[in-house]
């Protein structure tokens, strides 16, 4: 024994297990769209094969769980597997999914749309993407009891989830975030037709409260796509694409916890979060202007105390449609630090730290290195 030759305490850091929720979409009676027909599998088939597949490979990434709404061919509701998320405390959610081209003049189906996309929360004027989220809205009325369950949700009018986007908007910029690297993956790894990130009002995404993103494979109503995404090359290639964006995603946000060892307690070690707020110490970093980014929205919102949990000292910038909202302005980095702490404690759990030079914002990361 070294005896009192110990420390008192040990410190140490490892990262915060990173939960991944993956929802193969449809499944059971719900078939999704069946494409051109000339297949026995339709959109849920693809959709649990790629999502299968992609949890298999993430699942062994180090400090990463894997969970999944279902795994079999049946079929949890819309509400279950937000519910079932919400309560898994998942870190991400990824909605997988196939396309369909709605047919004019009466015919069921187009033919010449083809390509991938990746879906986050957010209202929508763009008939295309309307027709994206109504269709895969529309499950909603295969439940019997949808109306009391979905609490007046049209899924003919996506618009009507407005009061539900503004819940999701804390998780927007990561939900961007997220699906640009999966759309950039789609392009140069599976080299598919990049169709964008896009917005539209999707109810399973609404309901999730951590970054949330739905992807369109491609169309299974286009023949070429239809047979790329029903052959193994074309599934393991668009899962590779998932998989590498969704590890970026994980290195870049997977949190780390602070572990303090009490040497003179000889039960269990003591798992704490480091809480900063005590700390007094300084750290400036000239010609640097540090804020706290609370949210993301597509709304413009008055930078008042009562729009903001009672914080004052908001400020708002406005790139591309987004409107981001920060709390506090300073060079010290260890007092932006105690702002952090203050938002958390008011509610805004996921808020985080960004820096600025010149007025650009520039990543933390290289600021503090
Ligand atoms: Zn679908």
């Amino acid at each position: 024994m070294l005896g009192n030759e110990m420390p008192s305490s040990e410190i140490t850091k490892k990262r915060k297990e990173f939960v991944v929720m993956i929802d193969p979409g449809h499944g059971g009676s719900d078939t999704g769209t069946p494409g051109t027909r000339r297949y026995k599998t339709t959109e849920k088939d693809i959709a649990l094969d790629v999502s299968l597949a992609l949890g298999k490979k993430l699942a062994k990434l180090p400090n990463v769980k894997v969970i999944y709404t279902r795994t079999k061919d049946t079929y949890p509701t819309l509400n279950q597997r937000a519910v079932m998320t919400n309560k898994k405390k998942a870190d991400l959610f990824i909605s997988i999914h196939c396309n369909a081209q709605p047919g004019k003049n009466g015919k069921k189906f187009g033919s010449t749309a083809y390509g991938a996309e990746t879906f986050v929360l957010g209202l929508s004027n763009n008939k295309t993407n309307l027709e994206v989220a109504k269709r895969e809205n529309s499950v909603i009325f295969l439940e019997d009891n949808y109306e009391e369950v979905y609490e007046g949700f049209d899924p003919n009018s996506p618009e009507s989830l407005i009061s539900l986007i503004i819940l999701q908007e804390e998780y927007l910029d990561q939900s961007i975030e997220i699906a640009s690297y999966i759309q950039k993956e789609f392009k140069v790894t599976a080299k598919r037709r990049d169709r964008g990130v896009k917005q539209a009002g999707f109810w399973v995404l609404s309901k999730t409260y951590m970054p949330s993103v739905l992807v369109e494979l491609g169309f299974l109503t286009h023949r070429k796509e239809e047979d790329f995404l029903n052959s193994k090359r074309g599934k393991k290639i668009m899962t590779q694409s998932l998989y590498n964006a969704v590890k970026k995603y994980i290195d870049l946000h997977s949190k780390s916890i602070t572990i303090i060892t009490e040497n003179d307690i000889d039960t269990n070690d003591l798992e704490i979060e480091v809480d900063n707020t005590e700390t007094k110490a300084s750290k400036i970093y000239k010609g640097v202007t540090f804020k706290v980014q609370l949210s993301a929205s597509s709304k413009k919102i008055a930078t008042k105390p009562y729009n903001f949990k009672g914080l004052d000292q908001i400020s708002r910038e406005k790139s591309g449609n987004i409107f981001r909202y920060f709390y506090g302005e300073t060079s010290d980095y260890e007092e932006i630090k105690r702002f952090k702490e203050v938002a958390k404690r008011k509610g805004y759990t996921d808020c985080y730290v960004v820096a600025f030079k010149n007025g650009k914002k520039v990543p933390l990361r290289e600021v503090l290195n």
